[in-house]
């Protein structure tokens, strides 16, 4: 992420040796996982863990657990609007937007919303059950020729930890932000005191779902040397529902209380080692 080639091997976890650079101290897979393991991962039921033998490295039930991610969304999109300075209709694209849960609350503010997403998967749902046509299957590096050439807010709400060139998409993506736009982004922390304590162990280190965790130092330096300046930044919990929390915990577990009444129960937690950023473009 900081361009530095200079990396100290860390351990092995899930499959995976991990490093740490020595300059900016992000965390990445040493080798990554080839297109296709990737393809697999996001293709195959990702969405839907429940169709394959409750796989917990994958979503149980997205679209079930609606509730709890479009909560944790809007706790989210209500703080960037107290930042946002914006001037009347206003276009939000969201990048790796899975269902549309975020462009939904955002639209219920007023934002014009576009989506991309990997997966067919979540552009399907969106279409179809939200009305939302602009939310489409791609990558930025191929914008559809409909959208527009820029945006007031890009956001990446917990994706940019999925991709293996993190660094690059960051850069294309200043250039999808309009003057006077925002680009918004949540990714863990590397140096937090939870992720220094944790170790292989922490939930973050989660290949080949997590290739990267971005030092939020390197993050600033490539923004600042694009012209962006950091407007605010926060840190919130999340609620995790109780088979989510309970698979990760004792996988055997999660099928019952998927079915039972608890799986609309959830709990907050907050280890304060995720950040949620927001740069403005002058
Ligand atoms: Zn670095």
């Amino acid at each position: 992420m900081c361009g530095s080639t200079q990396s100290t091997r860390l351990w092995v976890a899930k499959g995976f040796e991990w490093s740490r650079c020595d300059v900016c101290h992000g965390l990445q897979v040493t080798h990554l996982p080839t297109q296709e393991t990737l393809d697999e991962l996001y293709n195959k039921h990702y969405y839907e863990g429940y169709k394959e033998n409750y796989d917990m490295s994958r979503y149980v039930d997205y679209i079930g657990q609606r509730a709890f991610i479009q909560g944790n969304l809007t706790r989210r999109v209500t703080w960037a609007r107290k930042h946002l300075a914006l001037a009347g209709q206003s276009t939000w694209l969201d990048v790796g937007c899975a269902a549309g849960f975020l462009l939904d609350v955002v639209r219920e503010h007023g934002f014009s919303p576009y989506g991309l997403d990997y997966s067919a998967f979540g552009p399907k749902y969106a279409q179809r059950e939200l009305q939302m046509p602009n939310v489409r299957q791609g990558t930025i590096d191929r914008l559809p020729e409909d959208f527009p050439r820029a945006f007031d807010v890009v956001s990446y709400i917990d994706v940019l930890e999925h991709i293996p060139c993190p660094r690059d998409i960051l850069q294309n993506s200043i250039d999808l932000v309009a003057p006077g736009g925002y680009l918004i982004g949540e990714t863990f922390d590397p140096n937090s005191w939870f992720a220094q304590t944790s170790g292989a162990k922490w939930h973050a280190i989660d290949p080949p779902n997590h290739l990267n965790i971005l030092s939020l130092k390197a993050i600033d330096d490539l923004m600042v040397s694009h012209g962006l300046n950091r407007v605010a930044s926060a840190s919130f919990p999340r609620t995790i529902s109780i088979p989510t929390i309970a698979s990760k915990l004792y996988r055997q577990a999660a099928p019952a209380l998927y079915r039972s009444p608890l799986r609309n129960l959830g709990i907050p937690l907050w280890f304060n080692d995720v950040v949620i950023w927001m740069y403005r473009k002058s």
